[in-house]
């Protein structure tokens, strides 16, 4: 495969140099990036004779251009996506038809929080609640830090309403039970790409008397909860 392949770089580019970075699976079971750079050296008629060049590990190169792109498109203190990037991917995922429900989280009353127990406390209580949500999301779901308090996951691949107010209540009993009630959040659903409707979801949930969920459903009838 890999000659075949450098047989058609060789002859697609005629008499330039030709470049083609490839990912090999070690034995290992892991990756690793290579380039192969070279020319081939043909007769009159133009037919490759061989060809001459070299292969460079470029792994550490290449992971260093994924820590980059990983840090500018993560929030620097809870490890979440930052906006732009949330809204990137879930675009993108909603331009590739696939289908989901975007959940909108807000903090309770987290200016009293910070007011009252100070700032690092209110910084460790992001760091947690997205440690919460990667826990209980699957890997390939968004999750992402809209900026404050505000949280935004795409949770992708269903279209089951029941499915997501599971998830948003087994969210607001974890942090019951887990965080001993140190923090609760509101969580507004609808089915994406209905943004808005997550973020008037979200404003229901939080005048029914916030550490609640209200899901938006298209039709027929909204559904909502208070942790037991
Ligand atoms: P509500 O229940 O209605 O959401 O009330 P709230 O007090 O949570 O109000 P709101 O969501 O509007 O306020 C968010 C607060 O979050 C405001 C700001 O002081 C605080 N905040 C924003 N970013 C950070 C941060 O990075 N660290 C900490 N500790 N606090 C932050
Ligand atoms: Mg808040």
């Amino acid at each position: 495969a890999m000659i075949s392949m450098l047989n058609s770089a060789a002859l697609s580019t005629g008499n330039s140099l030709y470049r083609l970075d490839v990912r090999f699976q070690t034995r290992e079971g892991g990756y690793r990036w290579v380039s192969c750079q070279g020319q081939a050296i043909r007769e009159r008629s133009g037919y490759p004779l061989s060809i001459i060049g070299k292969i460079v590990d470029i792994q550490d190169q290449k992971s260093k251009e994924e820590r980059l792109i990983e840090k500018s498109s993560t929030d620097a203190m809870t490890g979440a996506l930052n906006r732009e990037a949330t809204e990137a991917r879930i675009e993108k995922r909603l331009s590739d038809d696939q289908k989901g429900f975007l959940f909108l989280l807000d903090i309770d009353n987290f200016k009293e929080i910070n007011d009252t127990r100070g700032h690092m406390i209110g910084d460790q209580i992001l760091i947690d609640l997205v440690q919460l949500l990667k826990s209980e999301f699957r890997q390939n779901d968004v999750i992402g830090r809209l900026g404050g308090d505000e949280f935004m996951v795409f949770m992708n691949q269903t279209q089951d309403p029941q499915a997501a107010i599971q998830k948003a209540s087994h969210i607001l009993n974890r942090l019951a039970v887990e965080k001993a009630g140190a923090f609760s959040v509101s969580i507004g659903i609808a089915s994406a790409p209905l943004d808005d409707a997550a973020d008037k979801a979200m404003y229901q949930a939080k005048r029914q008397g916030k550490n609640s969920y209200f899901l938006r459903k298209p039709r027929p009838e909204d559904s909502s909860e208070k942790p037991a």
